[in-house]
């Protein structure tokens, strides 16, 4: 029986891999590539790059539009911990949630700025 994680042929009624020990009769199913911790760091980033840009009088667009790509990011970031189950669930979605926050801060900072507000 082929093994369906590494492709062994072992013999038939094995329900152990001889090679990788798989359960033979459990389907696998390649983790997925995508790391949740960082699209949450980078959301964080994005996030704080919004926010100084916002600060900064002749930039303060460049923070409305950083901010508004830091959102989307962070959104997306916030969800993915836990479509793939990572152990860092916590951590990711708290840097992404903290990104997201910064990033609404940057957006409406940098509109502000930009509008003459300040
Ligand atoms: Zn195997």
């Amino acid at each position: 029986m082929r093994c369906p994680k590494c492709g062994h042929d072992n013999p038939p009624d094995t329900l152990f891999c001889e090679e990788c020990d798989w359960r033979l009769d459990v389907g696998y199913r390649a983790p997925k590539k995508r790391n949740p911790m960082a699209f949450a760091v980078i959301a964080l980033v994005v996030g704080v790059v919004s926010v100084a840009l916002g600060f900064v009088d002749g930039a303060a667009i460049g923070g409305v539009v950083v901010g508004a790509l830091g959102l989307v990011l962070g959104s997306y970031s916030v969800n993915l911990p836990r479509y793939l189950q990572d152990s860092n669930k916590g951590v990711c979605m708290g840097l992404a949630g903290v990104g997201m926050i910064l990033s609404v801060f940057g957006f409406i900072l940098g509109l502000m700025v930009y509008a003459g507000v300040f």
